[in-house]
């Protein structure tokens, strides 16, 4: 087992709605520790290059608008095995074929507007990291 950093992001769907502190219920109930957080307003650049590995899928364009809509939530998560443990209880990208107890199945609106993100593997997870949050704001 291994301490690890993921990222995460509540997304504009979801601050809209007010369920910040719901889904920080969850991601602390899974033993996960918040380790950084802030809100923002993403720039169209910034979430281009967030986003740049699915340039070439026909969702890019609407999810760049998407993620810069509104504001997000964007947060260092702290634990054992962070990224599978926040990947589950993610659920799946489409809440439609989310498991019950996730954040997805819980929250989300479709597979676009679906409420959170989290890093993919632990490599990516510090590029993430790296693009968002200066090393002085994580507190672990
Ligand atoms: P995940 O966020 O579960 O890692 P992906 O990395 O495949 O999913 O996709 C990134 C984000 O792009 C998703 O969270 C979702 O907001 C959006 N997305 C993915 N697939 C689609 C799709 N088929 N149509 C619209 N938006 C999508
Ligand atoms: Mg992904």
């Amino acid at each position: 087992m291994a301490i690890e950093r993921t990222l995460s992001i509540i997304k504009p769907d979801a601050t809209a709605r007010n369920l910040t502190g719901a889904i920080n219920v969850l991601i602390e109930r899974a033993g996960l520790r918040i380790v950084a957080q802030k809100r923002v307003r993403w720039s169209k650049p910034l979430a281009e290059k967030f986003y740049e590995v699915h340039k070439a899928r026909p969702f890019y364009g609407d999810l760049v608008a998407f993620m810069t809509s509104g504001p997000i939530v964007v947060q260092v998560l702290e634990g054992e095995n962070a990224v599978k443990a926040y990947r589950d209880v993610m659920g799946a990208t489409d809440p439609a074929k989310a498991a019950a107890g996730t954040i997805r199945k819980a929250f989300a609106e479709n597979i676009e507007r679906n409420s959170v993100h989290g890093s993919d593997s632990v490599e990516n997870a510090a590029t993430e990291i790296a693009l968002n949050f200066r090393p002085d704001e994580i507190v672990g």
